[in-house]
């Protein structure tokens, strides 16, 4: 046999092979293959994508760059950069652009987590943090939740020498639940300073205006923070990878250095940072999403259905008691041309989340879920 034919079956450290690879929502075109649909007809209601698309601002300023891709990208980000300094009244030395604010949580774990150490996350959150801590060998904290939210006290309590990293979304993904201010904050002051937190606030613009709180104050008062964001979610930005993270210097340093070059786009930079000055966009998405979480809600209740309340843009339901139940809802919904996201790779197998569209799509949603349940 020519040496170059190699026999080995399996490459890579067992931390490696042990990585399950990250399972997005069916898209549109595959689905529509695969249940002979039309494209048009289906609804994606699986990823927590905008329904509304995104600000024509965005499409506008990635025309004008359209040409400027010949070139790499701005490596630092300036622009972009320099208008959330302003918008978030913090220095643009404390932000760090990620393909997506992944970018940003594998960067955490990358620059703070060697195989040595262990992150910590709660059951039912961001599969992302999973993987991130498994991308690097370290050990994984799970901490179990407290009816499906994070259980904080539970967390700290849980903090060992090892505990190097936390991962904390607010709001939760995929339960869409919300810890106050309060909580958040004493959690923070009791988190040891040599333990770096990830806060994850990428449905931040989705959450009632009064349980709001400035998380940029927080970085300036705790030097081991990092709160990411990102313009996948409201912004409507997902398949242009962009999103951010805000830190202290010595923090924003170590992200930097285990960034990869280039990683974000001219035409991610150029939309994110057009559409940051669209609020009448960003308004308008709060409101269509809160008008669907009232049109899913009574539908739920009117289904017998529970569900979490959100404070994202999706919502966490309860499809049936038995383990076989949001794969079997899920594919009854498929066919009638609805794609929802399982979440039996979460530990959820009796559940369904269910992103928040416009009024017509969630009406085609609910539609399928009593066509579903009137016949079963
Ligand atoms: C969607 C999501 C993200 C961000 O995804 P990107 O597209 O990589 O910015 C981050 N955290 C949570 C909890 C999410 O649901």
């Amino acid at each position: 046999m020519p040496e170059h034919q190699s026999t080995q079956a399996r490459w890579g450290a067992d931390y490696v092979q042990a990585i399950s690879p990250y399972v997005g929502g069916k898209p549109i075109a595959e689905v529509a293959r695969q249940f002979g649909l039309e494209p048009g007809r289906i609804v994606k209601l699986a990823s927590n994508e905008n329904p509304l698309g995104m600000s024509p601002r965005a499409k506008e300023a990635m025309l004008a760059a359209l040409s400027d891709s010949t070139r790499y990208p701005d490596n630092d980000g300036y622009a972009l950069k320099q208008a959330l300094a302003t918008r978030l009244g913090v220095p643009a030395a404390w932000i760090t652009l990620g393909h997506g604010s992944s970018d940003l949580l594998e960067m955490a774990a990358r620059a703070l987590l060697t195989d040595a150490d262990a992150g910590m996350y709660a059951r039912y959150s961001f599969i992302v943090y999973t993987q991130a801590v498994q991308g690097v060998g370290a050990q994984h904290q799970v901490v179990p939740d407290r009816a499906f939210a994070h259980d904080l006290p539970a967390m700290l309590a849980a903090i060992t020498p090892l505990t190097k990293l936390i991962f904390v979304a607010n709001p939760n993904n995929p339960t869409g639940t919300f810890l106050s201010a309060d909580e958040l904050h004493d959690f923070l002051r009791k988190v040891p300073p040599h333990i770096a937190v990830v806060l994850d606030e990428a449905y931040v613009e989705y959450t009632l205006p009064e349980l709001r709180y400035d998380s940029m104050a927080w970085v300036r008062e705790f030097p081991n923070l990092i709160v990411s964001r990102t313009f996948s979610k409201a912004y409507g930005l997902a398949g242009l990878r962009i999103g951010y993270g805000v830190a202290q210097p010595a923090l924003t340093d170590v992200l930097n250095r285990v960034r990869s070059a280039f990683n974000t786009s001219t035409l991610g930079q150029a939309a994110a940072l057009a559409a940051l000055d669209d609020h009448d966009f960003i308004e308008q998405a709060y409101a269509v999403n809160r008008a669907g979480q009232a049109q899913l809600a009574e539908a739920f209740d009117a289904l017998g259905l529970s569900y979490i309340p959100s404070q994202g843009n999706f919502v966490l339901v309860k499809v049936g008691a038995d383990d076989g139940a949001g794969a079997r809802v899920n594919l009854a919904l498929l066919r009638r041309g609805v794609i929802a996201r399982p979440v039996d790779n979460y530990g959820l197998p009796q559940w369904l989340r269910i992103s928040v569209g416009t009024e017509a799509e969630n009406a085609k949603c609910i539609a399928a879920l009593r066509a579903h349940f009137a016949e079963s």
